[in-house]
């Protein structure tokens, strides 16, 4: 399901140019109601439940509701974003409560290249470009910029 904004936490970023959430959805979706100040989710067939704007709320007001092989009703999964990583809290249906914590990307706007990983590889090869020539795939970890 879309992203919603809960509206009794969201404090329309307090009044800035451009909020949190717009600018971070990849699809333009978010908008700022300017007389209630409170964002919602424009046109929210167009919502890929990516998650950026329930990470990047600062006051927890946006929720995805997951589909329901991963999130069945009576379970939630909320991300918070933090300055080296996102913190997920995994409610389960039947009260159990797991955290896990994930690092974020720390290289800077605009330098990322998505090419580097490839660089010195035979991209003629029938291999995967994960792929080892013993046959394995599993990509090897890649150091944070
Ligand atoms: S980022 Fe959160 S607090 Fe800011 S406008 Fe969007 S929903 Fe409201
Ligand atoms: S979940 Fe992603 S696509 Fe949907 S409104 Fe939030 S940022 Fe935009």
């Amino acid at each position: 399901m879309p992203s919603f904004v809960i509206d009794e936490k969201c404090d329309g970023c307090k009044g800035g140019d451009k909020t949190a959430c717009m600018y971070i959805c990849p699809n333009d979706l978010m908008v700022l109601d300017p007389n209630a100040m409170k964002a919602y989710n424009q046109e929210p067939d167009q919502c890929w439940e990516c998650f950026s704007c329930v990470k990047i709320c600062p006051t927890q007001a946006i929720e995805v509701r997951g589909y329901s092989d991963f999130v069945p009703l009576g379970s939630s999964i909320m991300p918070m974003m933090g300055t080296e990583d996102v913190m997920w809290t995994c409610k389960f249906r039947n009260g159990l409560i797991k955290r896990f914590k994930f690092p974020i990307r720390t290289t800077p706007e605009g330098e990322a290249n998505a090419y580097n990983s490839l660089k010195g590889k035979d991209l003629d090869s029938q291999l995967l470009s994960t792929e080892e020539a013993d046959g394995y795939s599993i990509p090897k970890p890649q150091a944070l910029a």
